[in-house]
C-alpha cells in the first residue's frame, strides 16, 4: 500500500505533527545536541510494531518505552508520545530525524490498521531470539555469500 493511498484512507490515524519541546547539549559530545519532542497522539500501540520491525530495538511494555540506535543516535519513544534523540548535529538534522520518525510511526499505524496489534507470542518470540537460535536455522555451509566468514559469525552479528 503506498503512503499517499494510506494517508487518504487513514488520515485521522496519522501522526501529523511532532513538535520539538526541548533542545540541550548532548552528554556524549557537547558539540552535538539532544532533543525531546512530542507526537500529536499517544504511541502505545505503535511501540510493539516498531519493536518487531527495528532489528536492534529494545522494548519494555512495563515502562511503555522503546529504544534503538539509528546511525549514532539513541532514539527513545514513549507510550505517551514523547520522543528523545541524542547525538544530533544541528537543527537541520533534528528536522530530518523528526521527519524520518514520523514516516516510521505512520508506517506502523498503517500496519496497526491493516493487521491489528502484534500478539504477545510474537513479542515474546523476538525477546527470546539469540544468536544460537538464529544459527540453528541457518544452512551451516559457511559459504560466505553473506559476507561473513561463517554462518555462526553471521548469526552473531544479526542484531536483535
Ligand atoms: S555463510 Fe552466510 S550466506 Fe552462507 S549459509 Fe552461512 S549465513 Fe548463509
Amino acid at each position: 500500500m503506498s503512503e499517499d493511498f494510506a494517508e487518504f484512507f487513514f488520515a485521522d490515524t496519522f501522526d501529523k505533527k511532532i513538535e520539538i519541546k526541548e533542545i540541550s547539549p548532548c552528554i556524549a559530545d557537547p558539540k552535538r545536541i539532544k532533543f525531546l519532542a512530542q507526537a500529536d497522539k499517544p504511541l502505545r500501540d505503535v511501540l510493539p510494531i516498531l519493536y518487531l520491525a527495528i532489528p536492534n530495538a529494545k522494548y519494555s511494555e512495563k515502562l511503555g518505552a522503546l529504544n534503538y540506535t539509528h546511525q549514532q543516535h539513541l532514539i527513545t519513544i514513549f507510550a505517551n508520545g514523547r520522543i528523545g534523540m541524542t547525538y544530533v548535529k544541528d537543527r537541520n538534522e533534528t528536522a530530518q530525524l523528526i521527519e524520518e520518525a514520523k514516516k516510521l510511526m505512520n508506517r506502523a499505524l498503517i500496519y496497526l490498521k491493516t493487521h491489528g496489534k502484534p500478539s504477545p507470542e510474537m513479542i515474546q518470540a523476538k525477546k527470546e531470539l539469540t544468536p544460537v537460535k538464529i544459527y540453528e536455522l541457518l544452512p551451516k555451509t559457511n559459504c560466505k555469500i553473506c559476507g561473513e566468514q561463517s554462518c555462526f559469525a553471521f548469526a552473531a552479528k544479526t542484531p536483535k
